[in-house]
């Protein structure tokens, strides 16, 4: 029988969430599943929240506003969208933009581990808290920012970069700069683990 390759293993990853019917409420008021999207042999995967407004109508994560200020820091670590993964914790857009939930959240996780476990990628940027919280429990954003963490993850050792997220530096001015900096050493870092 011929291997399935990742592309299949990630269309397959999307009909078992379809049919395991995870967060029916959500599903119920989202458009539509927003799985994750890029480069399915990506070395560098993104993890943000939840899909919002824009996301949620067109079937990507990250093309809403918050979106165009990671193509901006993506071009700032020489890094183009094909050249990356970029997935949600949380793959229905909550109501009203309104944070995802505790139980949301963990009924994702095991997709998103599986999403992982099928790209291997040599780091995992987590953008914001929500998906920080989860490799990195005891972690304080303000403090770990940018800085790359060794961790076991599933039997294998995984490098996970924490980052804000996009979306804070809208709100916050101050936060842009500190973010773009943080986004520029991910090629060094990519570098070191080559
Ligand atoms: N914010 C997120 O965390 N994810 C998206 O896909 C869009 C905005």
């Amino acid at each position: 029988m011929p291997t399935q390759s990742t592309s299949d293993k990630l269309a397959q990853l999307k009909a078992d969430i379809l049919k395991q019917n995870i967060c029916p409420e959500l599903a119920e008021s989202a458009t539509q599943l927003v799985m994750g999207h890029g480069n399915p042999e990506a070395e560098v995967v993104f993890i943000g929240e939840a899909p919002g407004k824009n996301e949620d109508l067109q079937g990507r994560p990250f093309v809403g506003a918050a979106g165009k200020f990671l193509d901006e820091m993506l071009a700032a670590a020489n890094l183009v969208r094909s050249d990356v993964y970029i997935t949600n914790i949380v793959k229905y857009r909550p109501p009203n933009n309104r944070d995802p939930l505790p139980a949301e959240k963990m009924a994702f996780w095991p997709y998103l581990v599986r999403e992982l476990q099928i790209i291997q990628p040599k780091i995992v940027v987590t953008l914001g808290r929500h998906s920080m919280e989860y490799f990195l429990p005891n972690a304080k954003i303000t403090a770990v920012h940018g800085q790359p963490k060794r961790i076991s993850f599933q039997d294998r050792k995984q490098v996970i970069m924490p980052l804000y997220h996009p979306a804070a530096a809208l709100y916050n001015g101050g936060l842009r700069q500190t973010l773009l900096d943080d986004f520029a050493r991910i090629p060094g870092v990519l570098e070191q683990l080559n």
